[in-house]
């Protein structure tokens, strides 16, 4: 696609990086197909394809008006247009630079100001979240049905295991999970402590920054990236095997640490390193296949009214990380039988910060994707990421766990002789 930028864009990075995006635009609209905005709303400016066209025209100098913003922030940063784009678009990116513009040159004001500014200012607070999600659970049975749904009932970490091994990863706590589902990390130190791996948290370090970025806020998003690396260094420097993330969410977004701080001259180097050693747990966890199978075999068998299990996705696993029939085989091996999905790429609405800020849209998407996910009538459903696994919790009675959890419990039925 031809562009000419204007004078404010073309000389800045940002503004190279956005023009080598827009000219592998063919502007075919192949994406337009596995957009979930699109399909919901079946507007051409609620797809990829419009999108791109409504960023380029404001790179270009054309002034956006809140109807682009607002058509800006329908987008789920879901990727899926990323993974059918034959052109290879990095669309997420184009969208964060637009949004940056727009955000500018459109100041929010009243409820939606305040709102993203509480986002911004509660979640990334792994401390001030947890206390208000300790409030929230304390009173839980009496709140709303809206607010019930998003506070999930007080839970443990599980025991933690004692053994010290020479293979050690350093866990991301991250910011919401450890409150709301803190036995999803307990699950990944138990599985991998039976796999001979020690996972151990770094002091200091706390969100990813996915929140911040996604919320327009790239300079707090780097800020987040820049103490995370802070906390994570000597622990890399003194022989740590790496980092493993137990959210894709998280995942994902460490691994664009080295493209957003490519430019900064303290920080660029290490941010390559920390990708460089940075993993999916859904990756360890099939890497140490041969150590995994003689525990899975040693296991009780399933009783037969548990063993069909819907899996869920996240779009940060399929589409960000391009993880794809990897969690699925670790659950077959578990003794699990996947029933088929529907629409399976396909967001469940969660995306973040998104069903809070659109919720029309994201509790359509969550009906959508829990009738495709109970419609092989499982036992259970899983998932990849914290935030989907709240998202669904709770809008259905079925368990919903991340997969770690449930390979965990599936280990703790070996049966020991
Ligand atoms: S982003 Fe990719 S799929 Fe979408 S219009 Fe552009 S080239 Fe086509
Ligand atoms: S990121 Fe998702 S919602 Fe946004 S344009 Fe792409 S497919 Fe549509």
């Amino acid at each position: 696609m031809e562009t000419h930028l204007a004078d404010f864009m073309r000389h800045t990075s940002a503004g190279r990086e956005a023009e080598e995006i827009l000219r592998r635009c063919v502007h075919c609209g192949f994406c337009n197909a596995t957009c979930p905005t699109y399909q919901l709303l079946g507007d051409e400016l609620d797809g990829p394809r419009g999108r791109i066209y409504l960023i380029k025209q404001v790179l270009e100098g054309v002034t956006p008006t809140e109807k682009t913003r607002l058509h800006l922030d329908r987008c789920l940063s879901c990727r899926s247009c990323e993974s059918t784009c034959p052109s290879g678009v990095h669309y997420t990116r184009l969208l964060d630079i637009g949004r940056e513009v727009v955000e500018q040159k459109v100041p929010r004001s009243g409820s939606d100001a305040l709102k993203r500014r509480a986002l911004k200012t509660l979640l990334p607070r792994a401390a001030v979240f947890g206390a208000a999600m300790k409030t929230g659970q304390a009173v839980r049975l009496l709140l709303p049905g809206v607010l019930r749904a998003m506070v999930p009932p007080l839970s443990s970490a599980g025991p933690a295991p004692k053994s010290r091994h020479a293979r050690r990863l350093i866990a991301l706590a991250g910011c919401a999970q450890p409150s709301m589902y803190p036995n999803i990390n307990g699950a990944a130190r138990r599985v991998l402590d039976r796999l001979g791996i020690q996972m151990i948290e770094a002091a200091g370090a706390g969100c990813c920054g996915a929140v911040r970025q996604h919320l327009n806020a790239a300079e707090g998003a780097l800020d987040d990236a820049r103490r995370n690396i802070d906390a994570w260094w000597p622990l890399l420097e003194s022989g740590t095997e790496g980092l493993v993330m137990t959210a894709s969410g998280c995942a994902s977004h460490v691994l664009e640490y080295a493209h957003l701080l490519q430019d900064d001259p303290d920080y660029a180097l290490k941010a390559a390193r920390v990708v460089f050693a940075t993993r999916d747990i859904s990756e360890v966890v099939t890497a140490e296949a041969a150590g995994l199978a003689p525990l899975l075999q040693a296991c009780r068998p399933l009783p037969e009214q548990q063993r069909l299990l819907a899996f869920h996705s996240p779009c940060s696993l399929q589409h960000g990380l391009k993880i794809r029939g990897t969690v699925e085989s670790l659950l077959n091996a578990a003794g699990y039988t996947l029933t088929a999905v529907a629409d399976s790429h396909i967001c469940c609405g969660s995306a973040g910060t998104y069903s809070v800020l659109q919720p029309a849209i994201s509790k359509l998407l969550l009906d959508n994707k829990l009738a495709a996910l109970r419609a092989g009538g499982p036992a259970l459903i899983a998932s990849a990421n914290v935030g989907c696994v709240a998202h669904m919790q709770g809008a259905t009675d079925l368990p919903v766990k991340h997969w770690i959890e449930v390979l965990d419990a599936r280990l703790s039925s070996l049966i020991l002789t």
